[in-house]
């Protein structure tokens, strides 16, 4: 079957249209983004008003270019799939109605997709099934770790009680002056610096819940800088190469351990790393080292499928298709949607 499915639940609108069997690779046909990243900048985040409004200006456009360059048209979709939370509820309605829209007017299924499966699942659209794995998720709003004994049946093992992992490059970017979205500016910036110049806590390392926090990190930051320039507490430009490094090592550092130590305690031999901040190259090569030493079959998601996007949506939609599953079209949206967890 071949589905359309649309993202839009913060700040880039996207439709991507995929052709799956069950079982087998994902095929991507198309995967449009229009991202709002400029246009938000300038406010240093997501201003919810103008995000929807661009939403609505570029869904359609979007939906005709995927088609096009997916060489289909409306017609040959089977199914159509939009994200319904969580996510801001005014950028949300905007592509889960149009998915409705289309899916009414052509006959075909609707399917209601939660933004944090599709992150989750994104690790394995070029390998079509999911093993039994331990999986992290670190984006901008969750920094989530989960056993997953299939799709669908999801175990949370811990979470951040503070700051997610992104929020904290954000923040942490915005008091170092860097613009938003602060996490591949940190890790530019970090390129060139020292990640043991300065002592950074790794916060609940040590600790045996396998929670996260990440506010303390950033407090020690802050707390840097003041000390290092009173007057301004501002980062002297010299700094900042170490600072990024620096603090990059430490988020780095605990995601690490925390999730092999998980897949350990679960006796899983794969961990899946998916999110925006997945991303990051730094935290990518750790990972891949980490658990080669271990023994553990390490996976994530291309980079095109990393941050918000709609082919992670499509391949969860295709899933829920293969499992003869369709959402009423009366869904809702639902802003504070948790993942559904046993
Ligand atoms: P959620 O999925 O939790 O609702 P979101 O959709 O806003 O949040 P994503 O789009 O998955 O999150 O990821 C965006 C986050 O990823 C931002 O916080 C951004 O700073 C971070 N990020 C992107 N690239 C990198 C990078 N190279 N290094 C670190 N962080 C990064
Ligand atoms: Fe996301
Ligand atoms: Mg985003």
């Amino acid at each position: 079957p071949t589905l359309l499915a649309i993202e839009s639940s913060c700040d880039e609108t996207a439709v991507a249209i995929l052709s799956g069997e069950p079982g087998q690779p994902a095929r991507i046909l198309s995967s449009e983004i229009a991202s709002q990243i400029e246009l938000h900048r300038q406010y240093g985040g997501v201003v919810p008003e103008l995000a929807s409004r661009n939403h609505s200006l570029h869904l359609r456009p979007l939906v005709e270019t995927a088609l096009r360059n997916a060489d289909t048209d409306l017609c040959s979709i089977d199914a159509f799939a939009a994200t319904s939370g969580p996510g801001l509820s005014s950028s949300l309605l905007i592509g889960s109605t149009a998915a409705k829209a289309l899916a009414v007017s052509t006959g075909r299924p609707f399917l209601a997709i939660n933004h944090l499966e599709g992150h989750l699942l994104s690790p394995f659209v070029g390998l079509g099934e999911v093993p039994p794995h331990v999986a992290l998720i670190v984006s901008g709003g969750h920094t989530l770790l989960l056993d997953v004994e299939m799709p669908g049946r999801y175990r949370k093992l811990g979470s951040t009680l503070d700051d997610a992992a992104g929020e904290a490059f954000d923040k942490v970017a915005k008091m170092l002056g860097l613009p938003y979205p602060g996490g591949p500016e940190i890790e530019k910036t970090a390129m060139g610096g020292n990640p043991e110049a300065f002592e950074f806590p790794r916060s609940m390392m040590k600790d045996k819940s396998l929670d996260f926090s990440f506010a303390g990190l950033k407090t020690a930051v802050l707390y840097t800088l003041t000390d290092r320039n009173p007057e301004t507490g501002q980062p002297k430009t010299e700094d900042l190469p170490d600072l990024c490094a620096s603090f990059q090592q430490a988020v780095i550092d605990v995601l690490v351990a925390k999730t092999v130590r998980a897949a350990r305690g679960r006796g899983r031999d794969t961990i899946a790393l998916s999110g925006g901040v997945s991303l990051n190259r730094t935290l990518r090569n750790a990972f891949q080292k980490r658990c080669d030493a271990d023994g553990i079959r390490f996976l994530t998601a291309e980079p095109g499928l990393c941050t918000d996007n709609a082919a992670m949506i499509g391949f969860a939609g295709l899933l829920h298709h293969f499992a003869g599953q369709e959402s009423p079209l009366d869904e809702d949206i639902h802003p504070n949607l948790p993942l559904p967890t046993l």
